[in-house]
Parts: C-alpha cells; structure tokens; sequence
C-alpha cells in the first residue's frame, strides 16, 4: 500500500532523512518510532506532498506521490502533529469547508453524519472549535482526515499533550479505524506503538535502525528482562543473595521503602527465566516476596540495545569476511 524507497531529504547542508526504505502493507498499522529530530516528521510530511524530497521515491497504492501528486494525496488522511483547525469555525463548518477543499463525491450529509459517528463528534457539532478541548479538538482532527474515505491514514504524534483518559480515547480510535484503513502512527512512545501497531518501524537520525513485527521487535530488545521485585528482608543481605542467584545480571535496591518492604531493580541475563530460582532463594532466606513486575522498556533502553546489537552483527559480519574490526 505505501512504498519508499531510498528517500533522502537535506535541509540546506543538514541531512534530515538519509536514504530510508520500508514499505506498509495493506491493512497494517505501522508504528513510525524515534526520538525526536530523528527525521519521522519529514518522512510524513513528504509521504503525504507537504514536502518535496531531495531524492528517492514514495508510491502509495501504486501511484507515485512526485508523479501524481492529486491521486496520491486523495488516497491519504493526514492528522499533522498540529492539525490544521480553523478556531473560529464550529466543527460542522470546518468540515464542510474540508468536505469542498477535498472535493469529496460521498452524499455530504450522510458522510459527515458517518465520520462523526466514528469518532464521536456529534455531540459538538455546532460548537465553536476554539472552545472545545484538546481531546475533541484531535477528534476533528481525526475526522477531517476522514473525508473522502482514503485507504491510508497518517498520523503524526496523535496523542502528545492529551491527558490520560483521552490517550486511552484516541488510541482506542486509531485501533477501531485500523480494521478499515492502513495506517502509519508516528509517535516517541513506545507503549503507544506496542498496544496499537502491528509492525514497528524504527528510525534515528535518518536511517532506519530497525523494521520488524511488534512483538518480534520487543521479544528481541527485551532479552534481557528488566524486573521489580518488593521484598521483605534486610537489605544488604537480601542484595548479597541475588547477586549469588544464577542467571541475575545485576540487581539494585532502588531506595523505595513501602511499610517494611524494600524495592528492588533486577536484571536477569539474555533468555533466562529468573522467577523460580529468585523465589526458592527467597522463600529459602524466609524473606516474603510481595510484589513482582516486569519494568517497562523505554526508548532509550531500545535504542541503547538496537545500536548494541547492529554492532555485535557488524562485528561478526566482519569477522566472517575475515576483516579486522577495530
Ligand atoms: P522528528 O519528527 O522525528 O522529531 P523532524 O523530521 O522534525 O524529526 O526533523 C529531523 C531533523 O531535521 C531535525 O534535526 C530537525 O532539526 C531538522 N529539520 C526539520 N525541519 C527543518 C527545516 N525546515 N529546516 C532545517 N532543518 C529542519
């Protein structure tokens, strides 16, 4: 459904987008992740013929975004990082005014009946943008990019500055509009992705560091584990017997007292299951386990772990060549 190929970008003498390559099959969503200046807002922006590029190509169902930019642009809905909300509108303005600039052949009523339906604007309808909340504000933006039914939908960081419960609201609504559209979701949240997407696409500072199914990128990073475990013990002991327990990498209590449990970071080695031995050392020690959870992975722990891993490949790509790695 969208394919690019060898896509560079330059600022002037910066280089925004180095030559990237990744294709979204149809009916996938596809989390577009990296920190930010890493170059995903470019590659949206040209995706969808805001931007011209610097060279490469980008085809989306089948047609050639540089070549026929019109058809390609109708085949796309695009929610900007700032959607493109007149204030001073009410939302039934807006898109009707959307509705035209697209020139969308639906029946009017009916398809702006439906797309609020979707994405729950009805009840604002004549309200005034201006006086809705971010929440409903990304909802208009989610509808205008409705308009005109397009097989794909681009999202750029939809859910930053929302609170909690519209988090869990929009991302809700991306899924729902999953089971009808492809659709690429960029964002700097890993969760985000891991709940929602079905392939993760990685990129930092313009090049892809990684493209691989969702659970197949986090199964990899997450080798070793990253678990948090209340015990109730004294502390340097308890510390001196994970160190002794096979296959804990490293341990730390992390100074969080919780009436007379104490809080503590273990890491276990690539592939090893610490759980049982950790529990017969402490049940052993006659220290009760009371709390025992995995720790969330952030960006920068699956960057630190991509990078490593390119590296070890590199090494041992060079040393099959019979290269010297310096
Ligand atoms: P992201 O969306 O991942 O945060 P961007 O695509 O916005 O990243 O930016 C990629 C890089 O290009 C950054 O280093 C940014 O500073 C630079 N950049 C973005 N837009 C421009 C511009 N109009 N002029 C010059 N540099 C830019």
């Amino acid at each position: 459904m969208i394919e690019i190929k060898n896509l560079v970008k330059n600022y002037g003498d910066k280089q925004a987008v180095r030559g990237i390559t990744f294709d979204v099959k149809e009916g996938e969503i596809m989390g577009f992740l990296g920190p930010n200046g890493a170059g995903k807002s470019t590659t949206l922006n040209i995706l969808t013929g805001y931007l011209s590029a610097t060279s490469g190509t980008a085809v989306v169902d089948g047609i050639d975004i540089f070549d026929n930019p019109i058809e390609a642009k109708k085949r796309i809905g695009f929610l900007p990082e700032l959607p493109p909300l007149y204030l001073d509108m009410t939302v039934k303005e807006y898109l009707n005014f959307v509705y035209s600039l697209k020139k969308c052949k639906f029946p009017k009523a009916q398809h702006l009946k439906e797309i609020c339906d979707v994405v729950k604007i009805g009840d604002v309808y004549d309200r005034m943008i201006k006086n809705l909340s971010k929440g409903y504000r990304q909802r208009v933006g989610i509808a205008q990019a409705l308009i005109g039914n397009p097989k794909v939908l681009v999202f750029d960081e939809p859910t930053i500055g929302l609170d909690p419960k519209q988090i869990i609201e929009i991302r809700n609504l991306i899924r729902t509009l999953g089971k009808e559209h492809t659709i690429i979701l960029s964002t700097h949240i890993l969760p985000e992705v891991q709940q929602i997407c079905d392939r993760i696409v990685v990129i930092n500072k313009g090049k892809i560091v990684a493209n691989e199914k969702t659970e197949d990128l986090i199964l990899a990073v997450e080798g070793s584990r990253k678990l948090m475990a209340k015990i109730v013990g004294p502390e340097a002991e308890v510390l001196k017997a994970l160190k002794s327990v096979a296959g804990i990498k490293f341990c730390e209590a992390l100074g969080k007292r919780d009436m007379d449990s104490i809080s503590y970071m273990i890491e276990s080695e690539e592939n090893v299951d610490i759980r049982k031995p950790l529990f017969a050392t402490l049940s052993r020690n006659g220290w009760p386990l009371i709390g025992l959870e995995g720790m969330e992975l952030n960006l920068e722990d699956i960057f630190i772990r991509l990078v490593d891993k390119q590296t070890e490949k590199k090494k041992s790509d060079s040393k099959l060549l019979g290269k010297v790695v310096k």
